[in-house]
């Protein structure tokens, strides 16, 4: 019995229910240092001060009484104090161990402790204790930091991250089940990247009304294939809309700058080489506007061509392009048009001009020099036939229309 208790790989000790020590293997002696003649005789509390003896005693006694056995979850994760090698980096100093408190068979007044080792097992549980922590705080971080928004098959909202919940303002209980498209996102077909690799811009509500600017990226690795669940996130570019509207408007009158209006006008020219879609400008020049500036200060000079942007703006159709040229000249592009409508339109404006009534100086009236663009006929050379035309117009007395004449076939065009 002693010689098969000495090869297990576990703590075994025999004691009475006063703890006295009647048995000791060489577990023991190897893993408190006790040797067994030393232990057995001895009180188990006299040998190990620190032992938790009162709870022990119980447990020993709820195995005798009931003739079953009993464990022991020392409160320390140890009943006997077993220094664990240091070499191995460790959450714990000592041993863990699970302690079983078995009758000994035939004698009512012993008792068997069997120590094992669990060290390894409470080390994994540890570990993964952490991790779990851990990942636990990291989808805290991102919840908080990044707007997220999980989306079903069918493209509505399973989920808002709380960082986008306070930045849009909607409410956890009503978000979910909305549509994409009712948040302004969708449809989710149409949020892939461009072939470019530009990702999509959308502008989406916030709960007060105020717009949102996202850019829409779709999440790696975490669409869900058997819901198919999928991950927006979204990035804040409101600030950056707002910069850019700011960098393409003229300051005064609100109307597009110079800047602005080139990049409209080199769309156009490619549409018009890609699509064939013809297209027309107008420049425009407000008549002996330095009088007004002499007669009635800067300062009503910077209103009449406030109040002219607005009359421009409200006498266009919202496909032209209005654009302050710059100084008192302004400039539409008109999509579409043939050289008739683009001075009908021309006209209209001329007459709008001369009919309405300009609160510091009375009247007032502009010249307009009107452009057709001929296929492959490059920026520079429209707006200078829309220049020529609109010095015509001047010269011929102001307040009137002049139309360039047809644009000479470009260079390398002629077979
Ligand atoms: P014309 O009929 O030949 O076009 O005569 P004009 O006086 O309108 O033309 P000119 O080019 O000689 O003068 C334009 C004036 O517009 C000169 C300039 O001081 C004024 N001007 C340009 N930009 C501004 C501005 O932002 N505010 C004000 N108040 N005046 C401006
Ligand atoms: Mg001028
Ligand atoms: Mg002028």
């Amino acid at each position: 019995m002693q010689s098969i208790a000495d090869q297990l790989s576990s703590g075994i000790l025999i004691v009475d229910d006063a703890l006295n020590v009647l048995a000791w293997n060489r577990w023991m002696v190897e893993h408190a240092g006790i040797s067994a003649e030393a232990a057995i005789g001895q009180r188990l509390d006299a040998l190990f001060p620190d032992l938790p003896t009162a709870t022990l005693r119980r447990r020993v006694k709820a195995a005798l009484q009931l003739q079953s056995p009993s464990y022991l979850q020392p409160r320390k994760g140890y009943l006997f104090p077993v220094a664990l090698d240091r070499i191995v980096d460790s959450h714990f100093a000592n041993m863990q161990q699970r302690i079983r408190i078995l009758p000994y068979e035939g004698d009512p007044q012993r008792a068997i402790i069997v120590v094992d080792d669990v060290t390894a097992t409470r080390e994994a549980e540890a570990r993964g204790a952490a991790a779990a922590e851990a990942s636990q705080r990291y989808l805290e971080l991102i919840d908080n930091n990044v707007m997220t928004l999980g989306v079903d098959a069918e493209g509505q909202v399973t989920r808002a991250s709380s960082a986008l919940l306070r930045a849009s303002g909607w409410q956890a209980e009503t978000i979910d089940g909305v549509s994409l498209e009712a948040l302004g996102l969708g449809p989710p077909e149409r949020l892939e990247p461009t072939a470019d690799g530009a990702l999509p811009e959308r502008p989406v509500q916030r709960a007060d009304g105020s717009t949102l600017w996202v850019r829409v990226r779709q999440a790696r690795g975490l669409s869900d294939a058997a819901t198919h669940e999928r991950y927006l996130v979204l990035q804040d570019i409101s600030l950056q809309k707002e910069i850019q509207a700011l960098s393409e408007r003229d300051a005064l009158t609100g109307v597009y700058n110079r800047m602005k209006f080139d990049q409209l006008l080199q769309a156009a020219i490619s549409a018009q080489a890609r699509y064939g879609q013809a297209f027309s400008v107008i420049l425009c020049d407000i008549d002996h506007f330095k009088r007004i500036n002499d007669h009635h200060g800067h300062l009503a000079g910077d209103s009449v061509l406030k109040q002219f942007a607005a009359l421009l703006q409200a006498q266009t159709r919202t496909s032209d392009h209005l654009a302050r040229w710059g100084g008192e000249e302004f400039v539409v592009l008109l999509p579409l048009a043939n050289t008739q409508e683009a001075a009908a339109a021309a006209e209209k404006l001329r007459q709008a001009i001369a009919a309405a009534s300009w609160p510091p100086i009375g009247t007032l009236s502009a010249s307009f020099g009107v452009a057709f663009h001929a296929p492959n006929e490059s920026a520079d050379s429209l707006l200078d036939r829309a220049d020529v035309a609109l010095y015509q117009a001047k010269d011929a007395g102001r307040n009137r229309v002049c139309v360039a004449a047809p644009a000479e076939p470009a260079a390398g065009e002629q077979d």
